[in-house]
Formats: structure tokens, sequence, C-alpha cells
């Protein structure tokens, strides 16, 4: 049985496995960046739908085993990579186009993401799997609850479109909620001008209170009323009914308060 540790859920169901490897669409140039390839359901489906070369990152040095398995079956596409997800610097890795395909480990799934999407322009893109919640808020638009923070940064950077609903079942052993496959597309520039640092600073700020009007929740990046003239917004506006373009603007208006 694996373990828990380290966010184990392995997928061996080849339709599902073969549909993620196939959002990724054509893979025979370049470089297939996979995270957390445990067994290797998800990184045999990336060899069988023609992937030139697999660079796999895993933490569990048991999966080693089956990986040298994988590798010995197709010599010379899969190299492994024995380390944390967290401290690769996996824009570098590999030759562009670059295509990071993944059923993370939800612990860190988040943080993965938020990292890679600093280098968001070195990937073609990603197709990875999280818990459907979380995929919800990447694609989630303004006026739901599920609009945040994450929405914002993500679609600043990325097109973004959930793919499928994973079943509980499908995995081994299952986890405790549904999971959601989506494929992130970067912009070869983001949404509307803006500094990814400020962007940050001001989500952090007006979805920190995001009940509280934008007058009051921005108050610690400077003037809110000024902030808010200048990025053409109301100031009695909430932050969930801002679209990703008023964010960027006040990281401007915030940049030129400096
Ligand atoms: N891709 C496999 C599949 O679909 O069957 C396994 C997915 S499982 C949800 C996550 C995998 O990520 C596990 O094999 C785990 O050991 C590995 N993992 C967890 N944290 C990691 C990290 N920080 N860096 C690299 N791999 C990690």
């Amino acid at each position: 049985m694996p373990a828990r540790r380290w966010g184990k859920n392995f997928l061996f169901d080849l339709n599902l496995t073969g549909r993620i490897a196939r959002a990724a669409g054509a893979l025979d140039q370049g470089s297939v960046i996979e995270i957390g390839p445990g067994p290797g359901g998800l990184t045999r489906a990336l060899l069988a739908h023609g992937a030139r070369e697999v660079i796999a990152i895993e933490r569990d040095p048991r999966c080693l085993g089956a990986l040298a398995e994988i590798d010995q079956a197709c010599p010379g596409r899969l190299s492994v990579i024995q380390g944390d997800a967290l401290s690769v610097d996996v824009a570098h890795l590999g030759e562009a186009p670059r295509r990071i395909v993944a059923n993370l480990p939800y612990n860190v799934a988040t943080p993965l993401l938020l990292g890679w999407l600093k280098h968001a322009t070195a990937f073609e893109c990603l197709v990875l799997m999280f818990q459907k919640e979380v995929v919800d808020r990447l694609a989630a638009r303004p006026d739901t609850k599920d609009y945040g923070r994450l929405s914002v940064i993500t679609q600043w950077l990325c097109r973004v479109t959930p793919q499928f609903e994973v079943h509980p079942k499908a995995f081994v052993p299952p986890p405790a909620v549904t999971s959601t496959v989506v494929r992130l597309d970067p912009r070869p520039e983001p949404l509307a001008p803006a500094r990814l640092e400020t962007l940050e600073r001001v989500t952090a700020a007006a979805f920190g209170q995001r009940r509280k009007m934008l007058r009051t929740s921005l108050k610690p990046l400077g003037d809110p009323v000024a902030l808010c003239a200048a990025a053409g917004l109301d100031p009695t506006a909430r932050a969930e009914t801002i679209p990703v373009e008023g964010f960027a603007a006040l990281a401007r208006a915030v940049d030129e308060e400096a």
C-alpha cells in the first residue's frame, strides 16, 4: 500500500493517464517535466504518447526501481532526478518547448505552482492535477466565492482551462477529495502591465479583507482613494468584484506612488 507520507495517491488507470498525457498536446519536441512520478503510471503514458524526453523529479527513493524499469524499456528518453521539486529550477531543465505534466503531491501543489509562475514563459504549457477546489480557484471569475489571489495571479500570467474531474476511486489509495486536471497556457505577455511582486502585495491586501471596501483594505499600500482614482476603480468596490486588469492597474498605481 503506498504510504500517505509525501502525498501519495497513485494512478494506474491507463485511460486516465492517457487523457492527462494527451491534454499536453504533441510531446515529440522539447522536454516534459513530470513532478512526483511515483511508480510511473503517468510517466509510461507520457512516453507512450510520444514524449521525446521525460525528466521526472521524485523525492521518494523507493520509487526509483520502478522508474529504472521504465527507463530500460525506453532507453535514453527518461531521466530521473531524486530530490524535492520545490528546490529544483525546472525553468532551465531539458530543452524548450518545456511542458510540466504532473499528478501533484497536494501538500506542496500550490507552492510549486507559485514558484513555476514566476518563470511562466519558460513553459509551453502546464497540465496539472490538483484537488478540485484549487482548480476552482485558479479558474474563478470575479463575483464568485472562489475568486481570489490565486485566480488573479494565475490568470494574469496564463490562460486557465479546466480539463476533467477525477473521482477519488481512480487512485490507490483513494484521496479524501475529488481531483481536477487543469491546463495552463502561459501568455507571451501578462494580461496587463504590472510587476508581479507589487501585484502580489495588492492582491494580498485586497483579498486579506475581501468583505471590506478597497478604501479600507488598501490602506497598508498608501492612500487608497488616490490609488483607486489612478487605477480607475471605485474605492467603495470590494476585491472580489475587481477584474484581473483592475488589480494590474492598482499595482501600477502603487509603483508610481512609491
Ligand atoms: N504521478 C504518480 C501517479 O499519478 O500515480 C504519483 C502521484 S502522487 C499524488 C505524488 C508523488 O509525488 C509521490 O510519488 C511522492 O513521493 C512525490 N512527492 C511528494 N512531494 C514531493 C516533492 N516535494 N518533490 C518531488 N516529489 C514529491
